[in-house]
């Protein structure tokens, strides 16, 4: 081969090379680019992907929120708050509808303090959850609602002046001029099938994107989902706490609540009142008029009840004629006014093809009246039915010195009568027996109290008879509460009876001395003024103290005789009460078989004989025969 033909070969070969090459750039060139394409399309994916696992945290977020027990309001700001990071949004609120006397109106029920809101606040001088919004007739919202679609809004200035109708033009300019916001999304929501208000969401950019807007679609579902619930929720709330009759709280809650008041009383230190109370004659209205007139009487009162009630009042319906009304905070007297407030309103307020009714009010304060609940509740009632006894359309205030034990009773009476020297003893001896009776109260419980109790009442006797008097209340008092059981007595009658005993002899210590230790017997003068004297005295001393004034009455009767011959009233056979004559047969007894200073002891079979002799004339026959059954008892058990 020459020279020129290895040049041309050559060059043929470098060509084809040259070719080659450039074959393989172009594939090159091509995968680069098919390369880069992919890379995008990877990235795009990625950011979508992301995107959309945004999406559904916040939806998941919104969904967890929902299902969460906290209150509704809670909720709505969480989930409006999760809806700020998602596609750049500045800020979003939801509005709700509400309805006052003037018709509907809007307002917003969350928001986060942003510049637009800063502003508005400015301008319209208050804040903005105190601002009625509008919805302008046939504006852009007005017509979303409607169509119930979502509106976006690129026109601020077209929003500001359809919701805020107090805005002037120039504000709404300024506020429109000055915000990073260049649109704003409202969704329409609609929940419980009634449209409730709408979320308005505050973008960035000036257009709006249908994943965008599919994405706040679903967001707005979310909301209606939450409100929708929480409706449920208060509906059944409200319905498991009201009486479907007259929409007063239960029975049920009305338990819960007075717990929780008791507990908040003594925690604070404050008073609560109780109201209880109960239609008068409501058999009568549905004997005479039917079941639904006597229905319609006890809606009538309760919205009276409703009526009358401040708004942290807990008024409940807790029988079928029954209410209960809590008064936080009100003492007894506060109480006893509100409770005369209610009576006279519901004495004024007719039933509908009726007429007027009326009601019995009980009204017990916590703390004052008493610590316990049940106590408490308990003493509102008897407060009622006291009102119903002393003639019905009345206020009872409780009696809470009903609940105090017997001994509490004859300790402080003991105690009135020594402090306020209304029995003629020496300061000393006063002073003493108050001392003890006092620190007993705080000290002592139970049966050394009793014991206690006795020991000062023989030291009283012990101040005008010889006799020994050591043991000898004691003994009064287990003797006729034998008798007084064998007549099957009220434990309440039985506590009268005791009492009664520790004081019925009060009388006689104002007796001048000379009278009541004088060996002889008595001349007529003398008698007649042990007569009169003691049951006058007794009577005096007695009644300035409280709490015993139901006592009274059975000591004033102690000396009469079945047969009408006793003192001071000659009261005959079952007009003395039973307590006076069981005191009357247990203390002639006591009085035979111990010394007097003009005679001495009878013996026990001496005293029961002069007792049978007496059976039809001072004691009946019945208490006769009951005593000496008694006394057989009260000897085994000494
Ligand atoms: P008082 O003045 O002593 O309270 O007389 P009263 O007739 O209202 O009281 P009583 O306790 O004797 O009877 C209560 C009546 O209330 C008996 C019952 O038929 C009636 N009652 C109870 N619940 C309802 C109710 O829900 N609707 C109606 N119509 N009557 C009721
Ligand atoms: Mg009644």
């Amino acid at each position: 081969m020459g020279f020129f033909d290895w040049i041309k070969t050559s060059n043929e070969n470098l060509k084809r090379v040259e070719s080659r090459i450039y074959e393989h750039k172009k594939d090159y060139l091509e995968v680069y680019q098919r390369n880069q394409a992919l890379e995008r399309e990877i990235a795009q994916r990625t950011e979508e992907l992301h995107k959309a696992n945004q999406t559904l945290l916040t939806l998941e977020h919104v969904w967890d929120m929902m299902n969460s027990s906290r209150p509704l309001s809670n909720v709505l700001e969480t989930i409006v708050s999760s809806l700020h990071g998602e596609f750049g949004y500045l800020y979003s609120c939801i509005v709700q509808k509400q309805l006052d006397k003037d018709g509907v109106f809007y307002s917003l029920r969350t928001y986060l303090k942003n510049e637009f809101s800063q502003r508005l606040e400015k301008f319209l001088g208050k804040s903005i959850f105190d601002v009625k919004l509008k919805i302008k007739k046939n504006g852009k919202i007005q017509e979303a609602i409607e169509n119930k679609t979502a509106v976006h809004y690129t026109d601020l200035f077209e929003i500001l002046t359809e919701v805020f109708p107090e805005l002037s033009d120039e504000q709404a300019h300024e506020i429109a001029k000055k915000t990073f916001t260049k649109s704003v999304i409202i969704l329409p929501l609609i929940a419980s099938k009634e449209f409730t208000g709408f979320l308005a969401v505050f973008s960035p950019r000036e257009e709006a994107k249908d994943d965008e807007l599919n994405f706040l679609n679903l967001f707005a579902r979310q909301i209606e989902l939450a409100i929708t619930i929480a409706n449920l929720f208060e509906t059944v709330k409200k319905q498991a706490v009201t009486d479907p009759l007259t929409e007063l709280f239960n029975r049920r809650f009305f338990d819960d609540a007075i717990e929780r008041e008791a507990n908040r009383a003594l925690r604070l230190n404050q008073p609560f009142t109780l109201i209880g109370l109960d239609l008068d004659h409501l058999k009568e209205i549905n004997d005479t008029y039917g079941h639904s007139m006597g229905d319609r009487a006890i809606s009538t009162i309760a919205r009276v009840i409703l009526r009358n009630a401040r708004s942290v009042d807990i008024a409940s319906r807790i029988g079928g004629e029954e209410f209960s009304i809590i008064l936080p905070g009100i003492d007894a007297q506060g109480g006893l006014a509100a409770a005369e407030r209610l009576r006279v309103s519901i004495e004024n307020e007719p039933v509908e093809g009726l007429g007027n009714v009326t009601a019995s009010i009980g009204v017990a304060t916590f703390i004052e009246h008493t610590l316990d609940l049940d106590d408490l509740i308990e003493m509102s009632d008897k407060a009622m039915y006291d009102a119903k006894e002393q003639g019905r359309n009345r206020v009872c205030l409780a009696q809470p010195q009903k609940n105090i034990s017997w001994q509490d009773v004859a300790v402080n009476a003991f105690v009135e009568i020594l402090e306020k020297h209304r029995i003629p003893f020496n300061n000393k001896l006063a002073l003493e027996l108050s001392h003890k009776l006092q620190t007993r109260q705080e000290n002592v419980k139970g049966n050394s109290a009793q014991e206690l109790l006795y020991s000062v009442v023989d030291t009283i006797s012990q101040t005008y008879t010889t006799s020994n008097q050591e043991g000898i209340t004691k003994s009064k008092m287990s003797l006729a509460t034998l008798v007084a059981k064998k007549f099957k007595l009220s434990k309440s009658e039985i506590d009268k009876l005791k009492i009664a005993i520790l004081l019925y002899d009060i009388g006689n210590t104002m007796l001048p001395d000379e009278i009541l230790k004088k060996p002889a017997p008595l001349t007529k003068e003398e008698k007649d003024k042990i007569v009169e004297h003691p049951l006058l005295a007794a009577r005096e001393i007695l009644k300035p103290i409280t709490n015993i004034s139901d006592i009274i009455p059975i000591i004033e009767h102690h000396h009469e005789n079945w047969d009408g011959s006793g003192y001071p009233n000659q009261v005959k056979g079952e007009k003395i009460p039973i307590t006076s004559q069981i005191i009357l047969i247990v203390d002639s007894y006591f009085a035979m078989i111990s010394d007097r200073p003009y005679r001495r002891a009878y013996t026990q079979e001496e005293a029961i004989e002069e007792i049978k002799r007496q059976a039809g004339k001072k004691y009946s026959e019945e208490l006769t025969n009951e005593f000496i059954l008694a006394l057989d008892e009260f000897y085994n058990i000494k």
